[in-house]
């Protein structure tokens, strides 16, 4: 791949060594599993969890005069993935045989693509921020390629003293390698790329992004160079499982690699382990014994051909991605650029919000969302797919709030019980007297009481209006949150005699 930077240095970005500033240069390699029911080449079941080498073909076991044919299912997800990556799609590609030993690689070669994968050049807008003025910032981060390509088994060195085994069940899971140009430049830039990335993919159902279960694990690319300058030599760290692991990986070789340069020495290209547990990096092989693969294209398989109409029919059914619904809630439903990415982050999040939001004011439910459903699934650590409070209860809860049945205030508490116990959230306003209180009567009462008993302050807001509010907090606490503010403000000043200027 040529390599061409795409990007000036940015100071904020720079990272201090001894002798001055250091640029962080990152490309990744994501491998992400394809949903599909069965295997690239084969029928077998794709299933999370089943007991071990229950999902193997003879294919998968590469079993002689055994022969692969592809999954459609599984061309089409590559090919939607391109779509929204906005890539080039390739409708001639070739798979080539990837030859390497290795015991849980049964076949002695992996079905990948080299020099002609199904998709080509593509890009990823990241948001990176907030920054110390609140805003964020966007960037373009190039995509290089995508390719489909088989999964291998899995070696077990824990289940016998003496013994390895080996589980076949990914072993032909179709993955798609997803390669990033060198764009990045921290490690919160690389962190905010995988999980715009996963965003997308999930979005696209294309693949659940379930870092914890493998279906989603990245090679990170990471060199360092003087601001501007060449790029360095790269280290390739292995299968980093989690967003968190990404950012550290990239934070502590880089240290390491300044300052390896610092005390005069040079980096090898190798490809290094991140190790959580110490937080840092260690070398696994250097590129001395690079593997040399003799990629060959596969015998058994025709380069896969497919026409423009089967391009557009994907297209045609793809689902708005999270950047257009980002614009869209922004431009129609007037919201800020923070409460939009914050509401698309998560397609769940998105389709709540929406429900939430039909027929009502789009702000008032982002509010309600963000705030108060986001604040109390993060308080209780639970996911928006486990949430008490359905979109049609808070739904009914800002009907209320609109309407003038209950106070802001009062739809808080109402929320909080909605959350708790459950119900209608009207039947729970009626039976537990929560309405507001808007009969003037009543509220009067309550003002003639506080004033009555408070004469000093009477004098006091008297001669500083401004002083009034301690009188509408003081209806508002005896009146248990139910009277309308507005109504009490209106009678306190007129009780005092306070006059708007
Ligand atoms: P290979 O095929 O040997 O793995 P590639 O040139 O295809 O190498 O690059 C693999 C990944 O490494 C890409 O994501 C690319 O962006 C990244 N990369 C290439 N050069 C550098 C560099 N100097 N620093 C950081 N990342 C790099
Ligand atoms: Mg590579």
């Amino acid at each position: 791949m040529s390599l061409v930077d795409t990007r000036t240095p940015d100071p904020k970005r720079l990272i201090s060594g001894a002798t001055g500033d250091w640029e962080i240069i990152i490309g990744l390699e994501v491998h992400a599993q394809v949903t599909s029911n069965s295997k690239l080449f084969s029928g077998a079941s794709t299933h999370f969890g089943n007991a071990a080498n229950s999902n193997v073909s003879l294919v998968d076991a590469a079993m002689p005069g055994m022969l692969p044919v592809i999954n459609q299912e599984c061309v089409a997800q590559a090919v939607r993935t391109g779509l929204g990556l906005k890539a080039q799609i390739n409708n001639r590609s070739v798979f080539d045989r990837k030859n390497y030993f290795y015991p849980d690689l049964p076949q002695g070669y992996q079905i990948s693509q080299f020099k002609d994968p199904i998709v080509g050049e593509g890009k990823i807008i990241i948001s990176v921020g907030p920054d110390r003025q609140g805003q964020f910032e966007d960037i373009e981060i190039g995509i290089e390629r995508l390719h489909l390509e088989q999964d291998a088994g899995k070696s077990m060195h824990d289940q016998h003293p003496s013994m390895s085994y080996v589980d076949l069940n990914r072993s032909g899971v179709a993955l798609m390698e997803i390669v990033s140009k060198p764009d990045m430049r921290s490690a919160d830039e690389a962190k905010a790329y995988v999980t715009k990335l996963r965003s997308i993919l999930r979005y696209l159902g294309t693949c659940d992004g379930n870092m914890d279960e493998g279906s989603m694990r990245a090679d990170v690319n990471v060199s360092v160079r003087k601001p501007g300058g060449e790029f360095g030599t790269r280290c390739e760290i292995k299968n980093v499982n989690s967003i968190r692991f990404v950012g550290q990986a990239i934070e502590s070789e880089a240290r390491r690699q300044i300052a390896i340069i610092e005390d005069g020495g040079t980096i090898d290209q190798e490809t290094r382990l991140f190790d959580p547990a110490k937080g840092e990096t260690r070398s696994m092989r250097s590129k001395e014994d690079a593997h040399d693969y003799r990629y060959f294209p596969d015998p058994d398989l025709l380069p896969l051909e497919f026409d423009d109409a089967f391009v557009e029919s994907l297209k045609a059914d793809l689902p708005e991605l999270p950047d257009d619904k980002k614009a869209r809630f922004v431009a129609d439903m007037g919201l800020s650029v923070y409460d939009a990415s914050i509401l698309v982050s998560e397609k769940a999040i998105a389709d709540y919000f929406e429900e939430v939001a039909r027929g009502r004011d789009g702000k008032m439910a982002a509010n309600w969302v963000i705030n108060d459903l986001l604040g109390a699934l993060n308080k209780s650590g639970k996911a928006i797919e486990e949430t008490p409070v359905s979109p049609a209860q808070l739904g009914a809860i800002i009907d209320m709030i609109k309407d003038g049945t209950i106070s802001g205030k009062i739809a808080k508490d109402l929320f909080e019980i909605i959350w708790e116990e459950g119900g209608d959230p009207a039947d729970v306003v009626e039976k537990r007297g929560m309405k507001q209180v808007t009969d003037t009567g009543a509220i009067e009462k309550a003002v003639d009481e506080v004033i009555a008993a408070n004469p000093d302050q009477v004098a006091k807001a008297q001669a500083k209006p401004a002083l009034a509010g301690w009188f509408v907090g003081q209806v508002m606490k005896a009146t248990g949150g139910k009277a309308n503010p507005k109504a009490v403000q209106d009678l306190v000043k007129a009780k005092l005699g306070i006059v708007d200027e």
